[in-house]
């Protein structure tokens, strides 16, 4: 099937959707993204994601360049044009074209928008959390300012494939602390002992996960309490539960941290029934 991106104004075919060589966002990652899950044709949490998305674009001294709606129906357009039921789309915005120079272009050129969508494969996501995922752990060595989705993620890059390359699939940042900060494309949570939800507080050292907030919901709903504090590595190894969240994966359960098994090494009731939970607490547009 063929695929189509949307560049600049333009719905094109996909092998035409190219970005200049002195774009900003190619040159110095001076750009931030979203990325919402489409589930039965439909976008899951567009209105959190467009939230962050302007807190994203306030934060590097951007604003939105078009209206939230019209943001909206190009989001939707690419997802049907891609004719995706089940999948995500991915929406770029950047400072723009320019004369390779770090100050900000003036007069401010028009921001790069790009949006692509693809299908995911919900059979295989739904029998990786019935098996449960490996992380390992590395040290966060990224900047202070990951709450911005900005799209520098050369450090999440390189731990992601650290993961791979040791056999796990996702990669869990460790603070100087020893503290878990999040993946490297999701949040990380455990289940304590005393069967608490404790994920960090969405500070600066994190990204604020749009399914990290609905879960919150979602928690509540079901009776639990969590608890907003940083967790050590060493109280994640001796977790009930582990798991991670994101736009793409929901509620994904962890049973491997650094080959150590986590609670019997299956994925545990708590993240079993939240990833059930989820789409009742995500609204869909
Ligand atoms: N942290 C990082 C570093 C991420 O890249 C993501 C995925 N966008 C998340 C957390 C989870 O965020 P969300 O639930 O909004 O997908």
């Amino acid at each position: 099937m063929s695929r189509y991106a949307y560049v600049n104004g333009r719905y094109l075919p996909f092998r035409d959707a190219k970005v200049h060589v002195e774009d900003r966002g190619y040159q110095f990652a001076d750009a931030v993204y979203e990325v919402c899950e489409v589930r039965a044709g439909h976008l899951i949490d567009e209105r959190r994601h467009l939230d962050r998305l302007e807190r994203s674009l306030h934060a590097i001294r951007l604003s939105l360049p078009m209206s939230r709606a019209a943001l909206g129906v190009v989001l939707r357009e690419v997802a049907a044009r891609n004719r995706i039921r089940f999948g995500m789309v991915y929406l770029q915005i950047g400072r723009g074209v320019a004369r390779r120079d770090l100050a900000f272009p003036m007069p401010q050129p028009a921001p790069s928008v790009v949006v692509t969508a693809r299908a995911l494969n919900r059979a295989r996501l739904d029998a990786l959390a019935a098996a449960g995922i490996a992380v390992v752990s590395v040290p966060d060595n990224r900047w202070g300012r990951v709450d911005i989705k900005s799209v520098g993620l050369l450090p999440n890059a390189l731990a992601r494939q650290a993961a791979i390359e040791q056999g796990a699939r996702e990669a869990w940042f460790i603070d100087k602390s020893g503290a878990v900060t999040e993946g490297a494309s999701a949040n990380a949570w455990i289940v304590s002992g005393e069967s608490k939800l404790v994920t960090r507080r969405a500070d600066h050292a994190i990204l604020g996960g749009i399914t990290r907030s609905v879960l919150f919901e979602a928690v509540e709903a079901q009776g639990l309490v969590i608890e907003e504090r940083p967790f050590a590595l060493e109280e994640a190894y001796a977790a009930r539960e582990a798991f991670i969240t994101s736009a793409t994966q929901n509620v994904m359960p962890v049973v491997r941290i650094d080959g150590r098994t986590i609670g019997d090494g299956k994925p545990g009731p708590v993240a079993t029934a939240l990833r059930r939970e989820f789409h009742r607490f995500a609204e869909s547009s």
